[in-house]
C-alpha cells in the first residue's frame, strides 16, 4: 500500500513492479504525517518511512525480489536510535485502537469491492435484514457513542428526536466541514475510507427514517470531495444506494455539497442555511435541526468520524464498542497530533488515554529538546492544558471540568519557549476573522479581545487590562448566539487560568 502523498506517485513502483505480478495500491492516509509518503507491505507490515521516487529499484530489488531489507527508509525511534520493521512495532501505532481509522492506509479508497472485501455495507444488509429503525436506535443508545464533531451530545438521543417526528421528509447531513486549524481527521477519513462514511449516512437514515443525505464538505478538500463521489456513484452502481436497497424497501441517495470554508458553517444551522442556498449564519435554537432542520424538514447532523463508527457498532455490536473508552466516554477518538512533538500524525486511541500518553508514548515527545509545556487541545474553542493536567484521561467530562473540550480533536503540542499570550491572540485572530457578524457580542467582543491582546504583547498593556480581558472574555462566552462565539474565548480564559504569569510579565516588564 503506498500512501498517495506528493512527493511519491504509485506509478514509479507500479511500472517497477508490475511485472513481477504484484498487486500496488494507493491507500488513504495512514497518519504518519512525519515519516510519510510510507509504503506498508502486505501481509508483513513492513514500512518504509518517507520514500521517494528514486527508492523504487533498490525497494523492488531488494524487498520485492530478495525479501531483504532497506535498513535506510526503517523508522528511527528518535529517543532509542532503534530501526523499527513494521507498523505494528512502531512506537507511534503501538499505542492506538484503531476503529474509525482501521482501513484508512489499509484499503484502496476507489475500489469498492476492497471495502466489501473487508466487511463493508455488512452493517447496513444485517440492519435491513434483521433490525427495525427503533433496534438501530437502540443499539448506538447502548453503545454510547457520543457526537465527535466537539459537542459531545450522545448520537443515540439525537436520533430518536428525529425519529420520533411526524413527516415523509427527513434529512442526515454528514458535517465534513472540518475548520479547526491543524485538524484533519475527517478529511482523512474521507479520503481513506469513503464508504464507512457512506454507509454511516445509511444506518443513520435508516434509524431516522430519512431517505436523503448531505456531505457538506469544504471545497479545500478536493481529494476527499473526489473519492466521495466516486464512492457514491460505484454504490448506487451495485445496488448500495437509490431505491429498494439490496432488495429492501429502503431508498436512500447522497449529495454533496461544497462548502466554502466558512469556519462558522461547521455549525449546525449554518451549515443549514448554507445547503439552502443562505448565507451561513446560526439560527437561534430551538427549534432544534432535529425537529426543524432542512428546509423545514426533521434533519440529523453528525460528522464524519461519529458515522465511520457506526458500521463497527452495528457489526460487533454496543457491548464491544464499549470494551474501549471510559463509562462516560465510551469508544475510541481520532486526534490530529500537531507542534513541537517528535511524530506528528493522526492517532486514534481509547477514550480516557492520558494526555501523557498521547504525547510521549506516541507523540514521541518534544523535539529538539525542548520541555513540555502546554497542550491546545480542540482547537480555537477548546483551551490550553498545562503539565499537572498530563495524566488527565482524555474524555468528555474531564477535558470540561478543567475548562477546556476535545472539540474535533486538534492537538497541538507546545514548548518551553512559546509564549502562551501569543498563543491565545493567534486563536483569537482566527475567530475574530471568522465570526460571522450577526450578534454583537462575538462580533464586537472578539474585535476588542484581539486588540487588547495585542496591546498586551507589544507591550503597551496594563494589569487593568488583564482583568478587562478576563471580563469581556467571559461576556463574550455568555452573550454569543452561537458556539463559535460562546467558546472562542476558551484560549484566553485557559491561559489567563494557568499561565497568567506570563500575562503579567508582559505588562510588568512591558515585553
Ligand atoms: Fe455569528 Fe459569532 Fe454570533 Fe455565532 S456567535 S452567530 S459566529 S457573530
Amino acid at each position: 500500500m503506498i500512501e498517495e502523498k506528493g512527493l511519491l506517485t504509485s506509478v514509479e513502483l507500479v511500472e517497477e513492479v508490475s511485472h513481477e505480478g504484484i498487486a500496488v495500491n494507493i491507500s488513504g492516509c495512514h497518519g504518519f504525517c512525519q515519516m510519510g509518503p510510507l509504503v506498508r507491505f502486505e501481509p508483513s507490515g513492513l514500512l518504509y518511512c518517507k520514500v521517494k521516487e528514486e527508492d523504487a529499484e533498490e525497494i523492488v530489488n531488494t524487498t520485492v525480489l530478495n525479501n531483504g531489507i532497506v535498513e535506510r527508509l526503517l523508522y528511527e525511534d528518535p529517543n532509542t536510535g532503534e530501526k523499527i520493521k513494521t507498523q505494528d512495532e512502531n512506537p507511534f501505532y503501538k499505542r492506538q485502537e484503531r476503529v474509525t481509522l482501521r482501513y484508512c492506509g489499509r484499503i484502496d479508497p476507489d475500489d469498492i469491492y476492497d471495502y466489501i472485501a473487508h466487511r463493508g455495507y455488512r452493517a447496513i444488509s444485517k440492519i435491513l435484514q434483521e433490525m427495525n429503525p427503533e433496534e438501530v436506535i437502540k443499539e448506538v443508545n447502548d453503545s454510547g457513542l457520543r457526537g465527535r464533531g466537539g459537542g459531545g451530545f450522545p448520537t443515540g438521543r439525537k436520533w430518536s428526536f428525529a425519529a420520533s417526528q411526524p413527516g415523509p421528509k427527513k434529512y442526515i447531513i454528514c458535517n465534513g466541514d472540518e475548520g479547526d486549524p491543524g485538524a484533519f481527521m475527517d478529511r482523512s477519513v474521507m479520503e481513506g475510507n469513503p464508504h464507512s462514511v457512506l454507509e454511516g449516512m445509511m444506518i443513520a437514515g435508516y434509524a431516522i427514517g430519512a431517505n436523503e443525505g448531505y456531505i457538506y464538505a469544504r471545497a479545500e478538500y478536493p481529494l476527499a470531495i473526489k473519492r466521495m463521489r466516486k464512492a457514491i456513484a460505484d454504490a448506487e452502481a451495485h445496488g448500495l444506494l437509490g431505491n429498494n436497497i439490496l432488495g429492501s424497501d429502503f431508498n436512500f441517495k447522497i449529495n454533496i455539497k461544497e462548502g466554502a470554508g466558512a469556519f462558522v458553517c461547521g455549525e449546525e444551522t449554518a451549515l443549514i442555511a448554507s445547503i439552502e442556498g443562505e448565507r451561513g449564519m446560526p439560527r437561534p435554537r430551538p427549534p432544534f435541526p432535529a425537529v426543524k432542520g432542512l428546509w423545514g424538514c426533521p434533519t440529523i447532523i453528525n460528522n464524519v468520524e461519529t458515522l465511520a463508527n457506526l458500521r463497527y457498532i452495528i457489526n460487533n455490536g454496543a457491548g464491544e464498542f464499549k470494551k474501549y473508552g471510559t463509562a462516560g466516554s465510551s469508544g475510541t477518538k481520532t486526534f490530529a497530533l500537531a507542534g513541537q512533538v517528535q511524530n506528528t500524525g493522526l492517532v486514534e486511541v481509547p477514550m480516557g488515554v492520558t494526555l501523557r500518553e498521547v504525547v510521549f508514548d506516541i507523540g514521541g515527545g518534544l523535539r529538539d529538546g525542548k520541555k513540555y509545556k502546554s497542550v491546545q487541545i480542540g482547537g480555537p474553542s477548546g483551551g490550553c492544558l498545562t503539565e499537572d493536567k498530563l495524566d488527565l484521561p482524555l474524555d468528555y467530562d474531564e477535558l470540561m471540568k478543567v475548562g477546556a473540550m476535545i472539540g474535533s480533536g486538534g492537538l497541538v503540542v507546545m514548548g518551553d519557549d512559546t509564549c502562551m499570550v501569543e498563543t491565545a491572540k493567534f486563536f483569537m485572530g482566527f475567530v475574530q476573522n471568522e465570526s460571522c457578524g450577526k450578534c454583537v457580542p462575538c462580533r464586537e467582543g472578539t474585535k476588542q479581545l484581539l486588540a487588547l491582546l495585542t496591546k498586551i504583547t507589544e507591550g503597551k498593556g496594563t494589569e487593568a487590562d488583564l482583568d478587562l480581558l478576563e471580563e469581556l472574555a467571559q461576556n463574550v462566552k455568555d452573550g454569543s448566539l452561537c458556539g463559535l462565539g460562546k467558546t472562542a474565548p476558551n484560549p484566553v480564559l485557559t491561559t489567563l487560568r494557568y499561565f497568567r504569569d506570563e500575562y503579567i510579565a508582559h505588562v510588568r516588564d512591558k515585553k
